[in-house]
């Protein structure tokens, strides 16, 4: 679903993604921890395009991100043709962003009316089977004033899906919550991760990255320094960086 090929990426003069290879397989639950600074946040975004990447190839779904080739040519796409491309792929921040000033309900909806041209009818019902499923078919009319903030992530997670993503990324999605709170939240991502969806986590919760993930990757100063199964990475860590940091963190 996924593929990155010696993927660099600078703000500047700052080096910060140096040659990132790694490949995500469809239905994956793929996690990605490491140090703080290590490029985490940048390549997710690199993923939907958000940062243009300086070097190397990365695809989704086949598809080159941001480009396209024609012979051995490659050109930019248009921001329209970028939107197109992004409308695949969901996002969960750190950070719950919703909108303010609307319901859990409207902003489930907006983005498939907004975006796809969908009917309010078409998208309500879609708004509340997904509220539904992440446990807040009681709330669906609180703004998110009125949320906790775990209440607020799950519906960051149904808007997201609202827009039927073939690709999930989540940025630390709990790190931001009280320790109570986080549990519902990794309960809504497992079930996802259960119905089949391709997730790249973002994650420094371990016991998660165990149970759920398919693949773990340990990034360090912008490269991959070790992959593998969860469990053996985090039981039987090869290298020395991936070594220091699990000491700090499990
Ligand atoms: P954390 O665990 O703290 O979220 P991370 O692994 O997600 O860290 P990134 O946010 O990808 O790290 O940042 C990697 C490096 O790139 C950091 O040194 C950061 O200061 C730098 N950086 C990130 N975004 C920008 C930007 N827009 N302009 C300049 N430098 C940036
Ligand atoms: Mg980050």
């Amino acid at each position: 679903m996924v593929k990155a090929e010696g993927v660099h990426k600078s703000y500047g003069a700052a080096h910060i993604l140096r040659g990132i290879d790694l490949e995500v397989q469809n239905g994956e639950v793929f996690c990605l921890v490491g140090p703080s600074g290590s490029g985490k946040s940048t390549f997710l975004r690199c993923i939907n395009h958000l940062e243009r990447i300086d070097g190397g190839r990365l695809s989704v779904d086949g598809e080159l991100v941001g480009y396209k080739q024609k012979g051995d040519k490659l050109y930019e796409l248009k921001d329209s043709e970028v939107a197109v491309q992004r409308r695949d792929i969901g996002m969960v921040f750190q950070r719950f962003n919703l909108f303010p000033h609307m319901t859990a309900l409207a902003n489930v909806m907006e983005a498939p009316i907004q975006v796809k041209g969908e009917s309010k009818a078409v998208a309500r019902e879609r708004a509340e089977r997904l509220l539904d499923r992440v446990g807040l078919r009681d709330k669906m009319g609180n703004y998110p004033s009125q949320l906790s903030g775990g209440q607020q992530q799950r519906v960051a997670i149904a808007r997201a899906l609202a827009m039927e993503p073939k690709l999930m990324l989540f940025d630390e999605p709990t790190s931001a919550l009280d320790p109570e709170l986080v549990g519902d939240v990794l309960d809504v991502m497992r079930d996802l991760a259960e119905s089949g969806m391709t997730m790249i986590v973002v994650t420094h919760e371990m016991g998660f990255a165990r149970e759920v993930g398919d693949s773990l990757v340990f990034m360090d100063g912008g490269v991959v320094v070790e992959a593998g199964n969860p469990r053996d990475v985090l039981t039987n860590p090869q290298q020395d960086r991936t070594k220091a940091f699990l000491s700090k963190v499990l």
